[in-house]
Formats: structure tokens, C-alpha cells, sequence
């Protein structure tokens, strides 16, 4: 490819809406151009990497045992009702109808079309197991979209579906699928961590996800880990806590003024005693249904936990308005920083649930809110003097410098990007759909089933994030848009133009994909642009070539080196060759 012709526009600039490095440098580079909130064209230099990861995942999958087709992008409402998840899936879901007033949707994910096929197909137990994936644009309504491809509202993902008859055998595929996952990152430059998570909106029990371990903002997960091996989201960590004081110092219960204690602290500072002793309560609001949170003050609430611990799909915390509401409906006239659970019982049509975390059970003599202002309870215990919920649950945040729940070593934590998950789903699909195979007794029985998922396009701005400097990216050679670039620093000089044009010429023979820059511009134009479009090999010819020299520079290393032409070009097809074998 001649420079000249390439479809390629650099910006001088950094977008000044891009917050992360990825987003900053794709756009930068002339690699995508935002279409609308969240939706990016491809260009062709962003193409070819995406080709590339996406040929990685393949032979990866393929080499798994796992067998590709390709689902249509529009599905209809039916199979979501069938699943029970065209009402549970939320906002996220893009729907539709088409001029006959039929009910459609845009993929989020595949799990209702796959498994009517497998319905269809798959009918005996000698069929199984079986996995199928496909490569395909998504299409999710996010709520925050952000971040260019890490977080769009349409992008592609690799998902893919195991049939199984054994919960052993599933068991085994979601192996043979993380046993496969490691290398499909590793080998588009990423080193990740399986980490235990919740299932969200996919559902099943079992699920890690691939986390790329970052310490920048384009990690939306927390991940708490140990040196033992125990490595989990933060939707999904739990720790051991350090002994606290959990007895409160009074010796009978009995209300006390706290005049305008809004916050845990001045609660803290007025009464004179810890957070530990303290039962907060939190009003939320779960699928327009109203929740409370009890949990020990010195602690947070993980509000993914808390949101299953429901039963519920979207999850807020209550405005101001709503909790003074909520008392008045109740019979109460108080507001945040009072409230407590004793007399709650419905709003906005709906019995209000409460829910407990765990630090709270053990706790006595405590401090709690009775929905009157400027005064709490203390000295109150579980049973007599307020109804211990019956929902007792874990639905705390864990945090750095709490234990291992494995081995009870300090947990650490940092931030990562996931790129890829896995699920157990077991039933969850095949039974309401009633997608079923016979056994050997010629008895029906519904599919175990598992699926897995990787993201190309944020695979390939993950990969911008962890390979990059401040001139531009560091593409790893595998999912480079091309390998290398030969830079004649003068257009006009024949010689320069004649040594850059067979080293060209020799790279494309050798099965390696070249740039020349036969742009008539300044050298540092050129050498600006090969930095920022990030070509892993960089072959200047300039006035060294009267000596037979050529600059040769790795970008990885930024290491600069003066060889002949000829080796320049061996390092550079050798390197290739290595990768493809
Ligand atoms: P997240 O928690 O980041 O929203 P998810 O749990 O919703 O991800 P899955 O439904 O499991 O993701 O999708 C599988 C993979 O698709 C993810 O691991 C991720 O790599 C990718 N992915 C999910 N949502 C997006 C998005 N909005 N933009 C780009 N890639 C995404
Ligand atoms: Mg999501």
C-alpha cells in the first residue's frame, strides 16, 4: 500500500470529547469516526486490526472444537418472550417494529436465537455436546456509552453457546473455553486475569470474566485479588472483615435526641462512638420497587448484589423526594439520615423489601434510625426491639485491606477492562424455551447449557490502552494494520526512492504487509505519522544510504538502529513468519 492512496486522515489534535487513551488515539489516528452517540465507522485501518482479532478468537475457537455460523442482527419479540426476557432485559434493548406492527429487537446477544436452534437440531443425546459461535455486530442501548470502543452502543463480539447433557460436562467445555481464552489475548498482546463476577442480565450461576489489569480510567471493573489465586469483581467479592466493636455501650434501648445528623459522621461525632455500632439504612428503588439496604456504617453497599439479592434488573438509589414520600405514606414525617426500617411497609403500590447484609446480624446495643427526625434509636437488638429482615444476605462492597475469603490474606484491588466472559448457564434458557434433546432412555431433557463471550472491537482498543506512548499507539505485531513502513525521506531523491521501493517490494514478495510513504512531505510529517498510526517496523532510507544504511526502528522499543536495506527487511519477514506459526 502506497501512502498516497491510503484511506487515512491523522488529526493534529486529540477529540476533545475522548477521555481514554484509546478513544484519543483511534480517532486521532484516522482509525474510527464516530457516526453517532456510541457508533463508530470502521475505517480501513481499523478494519484490518478488527479482521485480525477477530481471525485470532476464530482460529482459537476452531481450535477448541467450536463450530461458526452467523445469526441474523434482528430478532423477533417472540423468542424473547418464550425466555421471559423481553420484559426483564430493560433499556438496553433496542426495540423496534416493522411496517406490519411486529415487534423486533437489535442483538444484544444471542442466547434466545441459538437456542431455537439448537431446539430444532440438536434432538438427540449422541448429538451433544456441541458448541456454536458467531463473530457479529451487537447492538446495546447503553446507558453510558463512552470511552470511542471500549463502551459503544453497537460493536462486535464473538458469542458463543454450548449444548451439553451434564452439568460434568459443561463443566468441562467452560474449561476448554478459558483454556482457550488466555491464549486468544495473549496473543492479540494481552495479558488478562479470570475473575469470579456476577452473572447480570445473562444470567446462570457460574461466570468469570477476562480482565485486562489497567490503572487508568478505561478499567470500569474493580477487581480485588490475592496472592493465592482468589480474584473476583466487585460485584461479586467477598471478604473477611477485621474484628470490630460490634456492641454498642449502652445497657437499655431507648430513643436520643441526634438534632441534624444527616450523615454517618456527624451521627459518629455526636453520639461519640464508631461507625461499627451503627445499623444504616438505605432506600433504593429496584425495578420501580422500593428496597431497603441494611448494613453495618462503616461499610458500602455493592449495588449489583443488592439488585439480585431483589430479584430486580435496574437498580437506583431514591431521591430525597421519594424517601420523604415514602414516609409520609407511611405515616411518618422524617428524612435522610433517620430513617430506619420499623413501620415501613408499602410505596408506590408496592410492599417495600428489606434486605439485610451480613455485617448487620451478629451486631447488639445498636444505633438505628426510627423514622423521626433529629432523633435515633440505641441500645436496639434483632427481635426485640426491631424485626431482624428476612432477607439476610451479602450485599456489601468488599474494599482493599480486607481479607482473602480464601486464605485470608489482605486483599488487594485494581482496575481492569473486561474483554471476554464466561458462563454456566444450565437451564436457565433451554427450559423455558423448552429446548430439548432425548437421553439414552428416550426421555426429554432439557439442554445444560454454557456461553461465552469476547469483545473484538474493545479487544482492540484494550490493546491501544496497554501499548501506547505519547506520540501514538504500539500496535503488538499480530493485529497491527500493517507490519511495517518505508519511509524515503526525500521523495525527490532517486536513490533514496529506488532502496525504498525494493525494500518495499521485497517485504510484499515475503508475505509481509508494507506502507511506503511516497508522500512528497517533510520527514517529520511522515516519521509523526508512522508514530501515531503505531507501525510496529519503521525503515527510513535517507542520506545514510551512500554509505548503504538504512534507519531501522522498532516501536515497541523505540530502539533505532543503522543497518543495511537487506537486513532491515530480513528482521522484519523473519518476525512476521515467527508470529504466523
Ligand atoms: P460490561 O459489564 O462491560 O457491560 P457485559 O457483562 O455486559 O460487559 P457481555 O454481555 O458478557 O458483557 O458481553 C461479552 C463481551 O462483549 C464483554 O466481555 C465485552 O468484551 C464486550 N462488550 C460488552 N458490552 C460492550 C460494549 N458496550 N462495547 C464494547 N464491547 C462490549
Ligand atoms: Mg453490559
Amino acid at each position: 500500500m502506497k501512502m498516497s492512496k491510503l484511506f487515512v486522515q491523522t488529526l493534529r489534535e486529540f477529540p476533545s470529547d475522548a477521555e481514554v487513551v484509546s478513544h484519543k488515539m483511534l480517532v486521532r489516528a484516522g482509525f474510527i469516526r464516530k457516526l453517532t452517540m456510541g457508533v463508530y465507522n470502521y475505517l480501513p485501518l481499523m478494519w484490518r486490526v478488527l479482521k485480525k482479532v477477530e481471525n485470532i478468537v476464530r482460529e482459537e475457537m476452531d481450535r477448541a472444537g467450536a463450530q461458526e455460523l452467523l445469526m441474523p442482527f434482528v430478532q423477533p419479540k417472540e423468542l424473547w418472550e418464550e425466555s421471559g426476557r423481553w420484559g426483564a432485559y430493560g433499556a438496553e434493548l433496542m426495540r423496534l417494529k416493522d411496517r406490519h406492527g411486529r415487534e423486533m429487537c437489535l442483538g444484544p446477544t444471542h442466547e434466545e436465537i441459538i437456542t431455537a436452534i439448537a431446539r430444532d437440531g440438536l434432538k438427540s443425546y449422541k448429538q451433544l455436546p456441541v458448541n456454536l459461535y458467531q463473530i457479529q455486530s451487537k447492538f446495546r442501548d447503553e446507558r453510558r456509552p463512552r470511552f470511542g470502543l471500549l463502551r459503544g452502543r453497537e460493536f462486535i463480539m464473538k458469542d458463543a453457546y454450548s449444548f451439553s447433557t451434564s452439568q460434568e460436562e459443561l463443566e468441562k467445555e467452560y474449561q476448554n473455553m478459558w483454556n482457550a481464552y488466555t491464549p486468544i489475548f495473549k496473543r492479540c498482546g494481552l495479558d488478562t486475569k479470570a475473575v469470579q463476577s456476577d452473572s447480570g442480565a445473562i444470567g446462570g450461576s457460574v461466570s468469570h470474566e477476562f480482565m485486562v489489569i489497567t490503572d487508568t480510567d478505561a478499567g470500569e471493573n474493580d477487581v480485588f485479588y490475592c496472592d493465592c489465586d482468589y480474584a473476583a469483581n466487585s460485584n461479586h467479592a467477598v471478604s473477611k472483615l477485621p474484628e470490630a466493636k460490634i456492641v454498642g455501650d449502652w445497657d437499655e434501648a431507648k430513643i436520643v435526641d441526634t438534632p441534624s445528623t444527616h450523615s454517618i459522621e456527624e451521627l459518629c461525632e455526636f453520639l461519640n462512638i464508631p461507625a461499627t455500632v451503627i445499623v444504616k439504612t438505605l432506600v433504593y428503588i429496584v425495578d420501580k420497587k422500593p428496597v431497603l439496604a441494611l448494613i453495618r456504617a462503616d461499610k458500602q453497599v455493592e449495588e449489583t448484589k443488592l439488585m439480585n439479592a431483589a430479584g430486580g434488573t435496574d437498580i437506583r438509589i431514591a431521591t430525597a423526594g421519594e424517601i420523604e414520600e415514602m414516609m409520609s405514606v407511611n405515616g411518618f414525617d422524617s428524612e435522610k439520615g433517620f430513617i430506619g426500617p420499623k413501620g415501613l411497609k408499602e410505596y408506590n403500590g408496592y410492599p417495600i423489601t428489606v434486605i439485610a447484609d451480613e455485617t448487620v446480624k451478629e451486631m447488639k446495643n445498636f444505633v438505628i434510625g426510627i423514622n423521626k427526625k433529629d432523633v435515633h434509636g440505641v441500645g436496639y437488638n434483632w427481635g426485640t426491639d426491631v424485626e431482624l429482615p428476612q432477607i439476610v444476605t451479602d450485599i456489601r462492597l468488599a474494599e482493599a485491606g480486607e481479607f482473602c475469603p480464601v486464605c485470608g490474606k489482605p486483599l488487594k484491588v485494581t482496575r481492569g477492562i473486561e474483554v471476554g466472559n464466561i458462563f454456566q448457564l444450565g437451564t436457565k434458557y433451554s427450559k423455558p424455551m423448552n429446548a430439548v434433546y432425548l437421553d439414552q432412555n428416550g426421555k426429554s431433557q432439557p439442554y445444560i447449557m454454557g456461553c461465552y463471550g469476547i469483545g473484538i472491537s474493545r479487544t482492540a482498543a484494550a490493546a491501544v490502552e496497554a501499548h501506547h506512548d505519547e506520540h501514538g499507539i504500539k500496535w503488538p505485531l499480530s493485529i497491527a494494520p500493517y507490519h511495517a513502513i518505508v519511509i524515503p525521506v526525500s521523495t525527490k531523491d532517486e536513490l533514496q526512492m529506488k532502496v525504498a521501493n525494493d525494500i518495499y517490494q521485497t517485504l510484499l514478495k515475503h508475505g509481509v504487509e508494507a506502507v511506503l510513504d511516497d508522500r512528497d512531505e517533510r520527514a517529520g510529517v511522515k516519521f509523526k505519522d508512522a508514530d501515531l498510526i503505531g507501525f510496529p517496523y519503521r525503515i527510513t532510507v535517507g542520506k545514510t544510504i551512500s554509505e548503504g544504511l538504512v534507519e531501522f526502528k522498532n516501536r515497541e522499543s523505540e530502539e533505532l538502529t543503522n543497518i543495511k536495506p537487506e537486513e532491515a527487511a530480513e528482521i522484519v519477514i523473519t518476525a512476521v513468519h515467527e508470529m504466523k506459526v
